[in-house]
């Protein structure tokens, strides 16, 4: 089974991602940050990541970099609702 790992500050995308994938026959892990993201994908060395871009903390390309220096295989999709409009 694929592993996804979802991350995302608020609750309800994580809990609404992980319902759509895991109905998709995926194995889905979420974090609330990018230092849970981190500990997860080192635990679970997950096949996927869709990372949120902002967070607090350390923010999802701080949390990109960890990951991809833990493990150049895992595949991360950078994802952000920021529409970019003033
Ligand atoms: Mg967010």
């Amino acid at each position: 089974m694929h592993k996804l790992l979802v991350v995302d500050d608020e609750t309800d995308i994580c809990d609404f991602v992980k319902t759509f994938f895991k109905d998709r026959g995926f194995h889905v892990f979420t974090a609330l940050n990018g230092e849970e993201a981190l500990a997860i994908a080192k635990k679970e060395r997950p096949d996927l990541v869709l990372l949120d871009i902002k967070m607090k903390g350390m923010d999802g390309l701080a949390a990109l970099r960890h990951i991809k220096e833990l493990d150049r295989s895992i595949k991360i999709i950078m994802v952000t609702a920021d529409s970019g409009l003033p």
